[in-house]
């Protein structure tokens, strides 16, 4: 069985950006997986000697400004099937209570977790994102998902942990 890893967090953190930046950096191929929830994209990432199925989770919709029951499910859902989550935030907005809320989910859940702080364009933006060591994940790694920036270091941290 290969590794399964989930792209998650609250909406526009930029995961879909991320899962596609992994889609282009290595010839994937698409699994059109039968039964699973709409919006749910599956691929094969190559990286190094090793794959891993990446996993982009789907949008929540409506009313987005209480973390809901429906937000828990589906967030506890991606969390179950994968092996490895890639808990996305917004570098540049900072700490969101919905960030607080998905991080204690997955805390609870165990799981292998690495924070990925995203939209940390430059360097210079990096000691922006230093606040979210606070959510307490052992592995944080800073990226621009827009402008490929330290991909390679996150996918590193993702085949350390197959
Ligand atoms: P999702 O809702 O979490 O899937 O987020 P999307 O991937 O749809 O991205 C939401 C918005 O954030 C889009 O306008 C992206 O262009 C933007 N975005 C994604 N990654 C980055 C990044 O690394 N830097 C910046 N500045 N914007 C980004
Ligand atoms: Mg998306």
């Amino acid at each position: 069985m290969l590794t399964k890893v989930a792209i998650v967090g609250r909406p526009n953190v930029g995961k879909s950006t991320l899962f596609n930046r992994f889609i282009g950096r290595k010839k994937a191929i698409i699994h059109d997986t039968p039964g699973t929830t709409r919006d749910r994209n599956d691929y094969e990432v190559n990286w190094k000697d090793k794959k891993f199925i990446v996993t982009d989770t789907a949008g929540w919709s409506g009313d987005e400004s209480v973390f809901s029951k429906d937000m828990e499910r589906q967030l506890n859902l991606a969390v179950e099937q994968a092996d490895i989550i890639l808990f996305v935030v917004d570098g540049k907005i900072g700490i969101h209570p919905f960030d607080a809320e998905i991080a204690k989910q997955i805390r609870q859940s165990k799981k292998t977790a690495i924070l990925v702080v995203n939209k940390i364009d430059t360097q210079a933006e990096e000691t922006k994102g230093y606040e979210f060591y606070s959510l307490g994940f052992d592995e944080v790694v800073f990226i621009s998902a827009n402008h490929g920036r330290s991909i390679n270091e996150l996918l590193d941290k993702v085949w350390s942990n197959i």
